[in-house]
């Protein structure tokens, strides 16, 4: 990625839009924009409304100007909002390219943000992730990122690296003197608080990927127990929509499901608790493959009908949830609707196998307690509605600090000075990765290809 030149994009979405907007960043953004309007005088840090004439087009624009380093990419930039037409925007970013610029490559803004320190690599990381999410863990996640959350807490581990190895090659620089900076103990124990709070970061960190990964919750039971209705009742769709995994016709069968953070994939496994007859093939490939779903799954469902006397059957696994089905076939007591099946719910749950976390009654046929089943999958799926207490980490941050901390380790068995020093270095070298203070050239193409262009 060349720097200083112009660069040009779309940065909304492509598609008829109320508005578009069209961003130029680099040195020839201002005059650029001087020949589209005939204006003369752009000044900084303003917006206004102008008109662009080339290639006998003339419409109207909002136009936002900055100027270097008080931009997003720390450049000289201009954004165009102009008429939602896809054309147009096209238009003008051709006319743009003829006035000098040149198109921008994906993620070539934030790119250029990072160079000109407006923002470091984690940062940009959150940028990436921002426009990738697609639900709402995800977001807040990404959110953090951008907001440098992961630079706040590593920081001053860091800083207290740095110190130390500075106090260590001091060590060396004046051994002859016998002067001592700093004690092996002491060394020792300002290794260990830095290892302690990046195992700390580390432990209290959730996956970016895993927010990424569509949580799949596997309904499991008795044959008729409710499982396929419930799956439509969720869906909101009928079978004929619920789409057949290939293979036999009584096979797994799942669906997408919008719940209030995000979409999950919800199975029903049918034939899981049926012992398949050694002589029936079918039946014994799909109790196979409704095992194999089962194991799978994030979260496992047991499905017992309510209005049944039959014991829950055996799983594989022990159950996240239970969902108690047919809550309108039981007698009402008190008036309460889901009264007599909770006391029945908490009959069933101790004799369940395994430890089960909580159990919903629900009725598919009147709707009765499926909103209650929907927080408590929303729940299990994208966690405890506790904004952000976690901070999400990518591969390439978690694999930095725990190379950091193997360093650390190595650090704390060396008593030699020189070894000591060099092991500080690398672990301050891969912290330093994580916020690209040291990043090689290929790392960092990588993380900018993953953005589109215009970003
Ligand atoms: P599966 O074999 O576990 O998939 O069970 P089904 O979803 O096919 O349901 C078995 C039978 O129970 C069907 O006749 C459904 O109409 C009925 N059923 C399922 N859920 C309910 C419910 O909430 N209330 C009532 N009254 N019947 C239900």
């Amino acid at each position: 990625m060349i720097q200083g030149d112009t660069i040009v994009a779309i940065s909304s979405v492509i598609a008829p839009a109320a508005r578009i907007l069209v961003r130029s960043s680099g040195g020839e953004s201002h005059a650029a924009l001087r020949t589209l309007t005939g204006c003369h005088e752009v000044s900084p840090r303003s917006a206004r409304a102008l008109r662009l004439e080339f290639d006998g087009l003339s419409f109207p624009a909002w136009v936002y100007v900055f100027a270097a380093p008080a931009s997003y990419t720390g450049e000289d930039l201009v954004e165009y909002h102009i008429p939602g037409n896809v054309w147009l925007a096209r238009r003008l970013v051709d006319e743009l390219v003829r006035l000098g610029a040149r198109p921008a490559e994906p993620g070539e803004f934030t790119a250029r943000a990072y160079f000109h320190g407006r923002m470091d690599l984690a940062e940009a990381e959150g940028v990436a992730a921002t426009i990738a999410a697609s639900n709402e863990a995800q977001l807040r996640a990404a959110r953090q990122l951008m907001a440098g959350e992961l630079a706040r807490r590593l920081r001053p581990v860091m800083d207290g690296l740095a110190e130390t190895l500075a106090l260590v090659e001091a060590g060396i620089d004046f051994s002859e003197e016998d002067v001592t900076f700093l004690s092996a103990e002491e060394v020792a124990a300002r290794i260990e608080v830095a290892e302690t709070a990046l195992a700390d970061l580390a432990a209290h960190s959730d996956r970016l990927d895993r927010l990424a990964h569509e949580p799949h919750f596997v309904l499991a039971g008795r044959p008729n127990a409710g499982k396929s209705t419930l799956l439509n009742a969720l869906a909101g769709t009928q079978r004929a929509v619920v789409s057949p995994h290939a293979g036999t016709t009584r096979d797994v069968l799942s669906a997408q499901v919008r719940l209030r953070r995000g979409m999950v994939r919800v199975s029903d496994a049918a034939g899981l608790t049926e012992t398949p007859d050694a002589a029936d093939t079918i039946a014994a490939q799909m109790h196979a493959r409704a095992l194999w779903a089962a194991e799978q799954a994030d979260f496992l469902v047991l499905v017992v009908d309510a209005s049944s006397a039959e014991p829950p059957p055996t799983l594989p696994r022990a159950a996240d949830l239970v969902v108690y089905t047919k809550l309108d076939l039981l007698p009402r007591a008190g008036g309460a609707s889901d009264g007599a099946s909770d006391r029945k719910a908490q009959r069933s749950l101790a004799t369940a196998p395994g430890r089960i976390a909580s159990a919903v009654a629900v009725s598919a046929v009147t709707g009765d307690n499926l909103e209650a089943l929907r927080s408590r999958l929303d729940e299990l799926a994208f966690g405890a509605d506790s904004p952000g207490a976690m901070l999400s980490l990518n591969a390439r941050h978690l694999t930095a600090i725990a190379e950091a901390r193997a360093a650390m380790r190595r650090a704390r068995e060396h008593t030699e000075a020189e070894i000591l020093a060099l092991e500080l270095r690398q672990a301050l070298d891969a912290l330093g990765q994580v916020l690209g203070h040291v990043t090689p050239e290929d790392l960092l193409g990588a993380i900018f290809a993953r953005f589109c262009i215009g970003k």
